[in-house]
């Protein structure tokens, strides 16, 4: 299994770093071992003074695919949650600004956390609303109509390069509102009004 990211896809956020918005899809990866296990608080790494919340649509692939079509993109989508992207900020602008790969700041061990799963066929995926609450106030809200690139147009993009997988996940792009965490801290994640995930900051 593998976990795909989106970065840059929401134009705000983009601003909000200062980052040209891209034309093409900016894509990274994150190790199956960055997934976070099931209920397990999020633990901040040592080597990091600065960890952010990126909260995120999240797309299940249910089948194996290749080249895919934008138009048949949706059949691969099995099911979709709400997760978060934690990100190193400290450590990714100094890789950034040396123009080194940015997998230590994004990749880490419990830096991807999902939410419980919603089937794709419960859902219209071209109107996601979805948002992150810290110690229960909001802190980001986005909806899937201010994507730059679309659920299908991520598809097929990053299938050209990656052969998608059964269970492989795709994370794409968080919207504006990134910010700090700290220990005691309590994240929620919702699409709509349903809560996805409860993880605890230590
Ligand atoms: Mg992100």
């Amino acid at each position: 299994m593998k976990i795909l990211c989106i970065g840059r896809n929401y134009a705000a956020h983009a601003a909000e770093l200062g980052n040209a918005v891209p034309e093409e899809p900016v894509v990274f990866c994150k190790p199956d071992s960055a997934l976070l296990g099931r209920n397990l608080p999020f633990v901040i790494p040592s080597f990091t003074n600065d960890v952010h919340h990126e909260i995120e649509l999240v797309l299940r692939i249910g089948k194996v695919g290749k080249h895919i079509e934008p138009r048949f993109a949706h059949k691969y989508i099995d099911a979709v949650t709400v997760g978060i992207d934690f990100t190193a900020r400290d450590l990714q602008s100094e890789l950034k600004s040396k123009g080194l790969p940015w997998e230590k700041a994004k990749g880490f061990d419990g830096s991807a956390v999902v939410g419980r799963f919603v089937s794709a066929d419960q859902l219209d995926l071209s109107n996601l609303r979805f948002s992150l609450t810290k110690n229960g106030v909001p802190v980001q809200s986005g909806h899937s109509q201010n994507m730059l690139h679309s659920f299908a147009d991520i598809i097929s993009y990053v299938s050209r390069y990656f052969t998608l997988k059964t269970g492989d996940l795709i994370f794409t792009g968080t919207p504006e509102g990134v910010g700090p965490v700290h220990p005691g801290d309590v994240l929620e994640g919702y699409l709509g009004e349903t809560s996805l995930f409860v993880r605890n900051v230590r």
